[in-house]
This record gives C-alpha cells, sequence and structure tokens, in this order.
C-alpha cells in the first residue's frame, strides 16, 4: 500500500467484526435501495409493478421482497439505461457477456474504480502481495475487466508491473525470466499452456521467480490447482468477480486456509437461489446472486450472475475472517449438462482428468457425452470407474495424442455441444 494508514484501513475491512458487517449491510442496503429507485427509470418502474413501498425495506431480510435482475435486463439497457449518474460523472466503461448479441455495457464513476482498486487490495492484503513482487498482469487491458482490474491496485501499491495484456506465450515466459516476475495474473486456465510452452522453449517453469499466482475467470478445479502448484511450484489464489459487480477482485477473496471464497458482505450481497428464484439454505447448491451495495454508477440489486455455488457458512474463518463463506465456483449456469438425468459442470470432469495427470480436455456433449483427453489409453477404465461412481454416469472416452486439443490464451472453452 502507498501508507501504513491504507493498509490499516484495508486490514480493519477484511477483519470487521459479524456485528458491524451486519450494520454497515443493512445501512447501505436501505440506502442503496432508496438510491436506484431514485435515479435508476428501470428499478423505479420494476419496484411499481411489483407494489414495492421503498419505505419498507428496513433490513437485508427484505431483499427476498424485490425482483431479481437478469442479464437480459442488462443487454436491454445498453448502452446505458441503467446507470444512475450523469455521462460527466463516468470515468470508464467495461464490457460484460459472450461473443453475440447486445454487450453488456457496466459503467463506472470514479468512486467505482477505487471500489474496485479496494476490493483488489483485500486479495493483495491476504495474498501478502506488496511492493517488493513484479507482478506480470497477462488478462487483456481493453473492454474485458481482467487486465485493468489487477492494474489498479498492482499500481496502487508501488509494485513493479509488467502490463503485458494477453497473448504470445513465448514473449509473457521470456519477460517473466528476464524481469523476475514473482506474481502471474492470469485466467486459471492459462498456466498449464505457459508451462508447456517453456518446456518447448527448454525452460523449467520451476526455475522461474513465480511465487504466487491470482487465477479467475473461470471455473477450476481443486485437481488442476494441485497441478498448477506443483509444476510452477508457486501457491495459486483463487480470484473470484464478475465485471457486472465491477470487475476481477470484487467481490470477494479465498484465505490460506481454503474453505472457500470470503465474500465482502460489507460491499456484497449475497444469495443462492434456485431455478425458480427461492433462496436456498446453508450447503444447499445454486446460483449466486449478487446485489452490490456501494456502488455508484450502475449497481445492480438481486443480480442473477450464473455463476453455481453454495453457502458454506456464516461462521468466523480460521483466518479471523466473519465475512460469508461460499464454495469456490463450480460452474456457469450456462455449461450445465443434463445427461440421462445427471446434472454436472466441465469442473466435474476436470477433477477427475486432472487427478490422472490430465491437461488438456474437451468435452462434447451431442447424442451422448464424449470426453477427449490428452494422455494414455489405459487410463481408460480408472477414469470411467471414477466418472460413473463420482458424477454419475458413463462418458465415452477418447485418448489423443499431445497436442491434438485446442489451446487458449484467455477463457478455455472445454464444453462443445453439438
Ligand atoms: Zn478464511
Amino acid at each position: 500500500m502507498t501508507s501504513d494508514l491504507e493498509k490499516k484501513k484495508v486490514e480493519k475491512e477484511i477483519f470487521l467484526p459479524k456485528k458491524e458487517i451486519e450494520e454497515i449491510k443493512n445501512k447501505r442496503f436501505r440506502a442503496i435501495i432508496k438510491y436506484v429507485y431514485q435515479n435508476c427509470p428501470f428499478y423505479r418502474q420494476k419496484f411499481k409493478e411489483c407494489n414495492i413501498d421503498v419505505d419498507s425495506i428496513k433490513t437485508t431480510e427484505d431483499i427476498v421482497k424485490l425482483p431479481l435482475t437478469t442479464k437480459q435486463d442488462l443487454r436491454n439497457a445498453y448502452p446505458l439505461k441503467m446507470c444512475c449518474v450523469g455521462k460527466e460523472k463516468i470515468v470508464r466503461i467495461q464490457m460484460s457477456g459472450g461473443t453475440t448479441g447486445q454487450p453488456v455495457i457496466i459503467p463506472y464513476t470514479r468512486n467505482d474504480v477505487n471500489q474496485w482498486k479496494e476490493m483488489m487490495l483485500r486479495a493483495f492484503y491476504i495474498a501478502n502481495i506488496t511492493s517488493k513482487d513484479v507482478i506480470q498482469i497477462t488478462p487483456a487491458f481493453g473492454l474485458w475487466n481482467g487486465g485493468f482490474g489487477f492494474h489498479f491496485a498492482a499500481d496502487e501499491i508501488d509494485a513493479f508491473v509488467i502490463p503485458i495484456g494477453a497473448g504470445n506465450t513465448r514473449n509473457q515466459i521470456k519477460f517473466m525470466k528476464d524481469f523476475n516476475t514473482t506474481v502471474l495474473c492470469a485466467t486459471a486456465s492459462y498456466p498449464i499452456r505457459i508451462a508447456e510452452v517453456a518446456e518447448e522453449m527448454g525452460i523449467d517453469v520451476k526455475d522461474l521467480a513465480l511465487e504466487k499466482m491470482l487465477l479467475g475467470a473461470e471455473p477450476w478445479s481443486d485437481e488442476m490447482r494441485k497441478q498448477i502448484e506443483s509444476l510452477f511450484d508457486v501457491t495459486a489464489f483463487d480470484i473470484p468477480g464478475l465485471t457486472e459487480m465491477g470487475g476481477v477482485g470484487t467481490v470477494g477473496f479465498e484465505c490460506s486456509h481454503r474453505h472457500g471464497l470470503h465474500i465482502w458482505e460489507d460491499n456484497y450481497i449475497v444469495e443462492i437461489v434456485n431455478e425458480e428464484g427461492e433462496v436456498l439454505d446453508e450447503g444447499e447448491e445454486g446460483e449466486i446472486v449478487y446485489t452490490s451495495l456501494n456502488r455508484e454508477a450502475m449497481p445492480l440489486i438481486r443480480y442473477k450472475s450464473g455463476e453455481v455455488s453454495a453457502v458454506v457458512n456464516t461462521d468466523k474463518c480460521e483466518c479471523g475472517i466473519e465475512h460469508l463463506t461460499i464454495k469456490r465456483i463450480r460452474g456457469r449456469t450456462d455449461d450445465m449438462v443434463i445427461y440421462k438425468g445427471v446434472k454436472f459442470y466441465p469442473s466435474d470432469v476436470e477433477q477427475i482428468l486432472a487427478s490422472y495427470g490430465i491437461k488438456h480436455y474437451k468435452i462434447e456433449v451431442g447424442n451422448g457425452v464424449r470426453v477427449f483427453y490428452e494422455g494414455s489409453e489405459d487410463l481408460q477404465p480408472k477414469i470411467l470407474k471414477d466418472i460413473k461412481e463420482f458424477v454419475g454416469f458413463r462418458p465415452k472416452l477418447i485418448a489423443l495424442p499431445n497436442g491434438s486439443i485446442e489451446r487458449f490464451e484467455g477463457k478455455a472453452k472445454r464444453l462443445v455441444r453439438v
């Protein structure tokens, strides 16, 4: 951090006592509901349609009375119809959404950029990333949120920043070697690709100065994490966050005890809902619904994120954090496969494949489910048995020679529907 005072502020917010979290949450929740009602025609109309008297919204328990916000609502709002501030207060935009259809635009005020940075600083604090680190930022600098999110915080702490952006893996490795990069920020599948290219270049990735990785933007399994950590001899952190909530690093972070993701409850309310939108109990798996409590340009109320998780517990973690803990993201609702009555996500299959050292795979869903992987055919009986036992179905397995499956420098596309 630039000053001890700022570091103290970050520390205090990470370790807020439950009682204080609840007070801040309730206060900000009441305020944000009034704020969107007054400043966002979309919410004003939506609340009116649902006969909601905003004065009757007193505590976070009243949240269930409010309607959900969907990605389609955000698409319909293109370019800035859900924005709560005038254009003169906007300092930047980022974009979310697929490659097709209407883009989803997220505007930021100066306060929003600061909020993004502050949340990322909490992650840096927990991961003990300091001004002594050399931070290589491999997500793109552009409308997607990855690059800038890491950059704002890395710049703030006066670290040695390498804002290299996406692609050109050989160059990435050259820079890691020549500048002794200690922290790599990347999509979760990228390190595996980096290791492969390094090998082609005759470089052992264990010899690099890398100590930590902040990996996100796609669901990845615990087994894949083990592979990455042992390949590189690093600690790999899962960093959640979505553009709609302000970008990478905003919603929470995991601590070294790895019980799940701690959600920054003074900034976000998280609910887990079923397909009907009903809130589920602790431990039950469903879709994450976020409410941003502290954003200015476009706060979202009960936003259906498409991310699948479950509340682990609401108690204090061993690390001392009293913010809510949820499971690491298992998948996205779009990537859910239902086959012969069994629901699964690509990360479930990855978990098994990675446990046999497999790094590259593809799941094809059509008439049946076919799992392509790079590795020995001899593994098939074991893999089949594990998938049947732990996921609950029998796919067709196809072993392929090394290099047969497409490689990605950004988000990996593991699931193909034919
Ligand atoms: Zn913890």
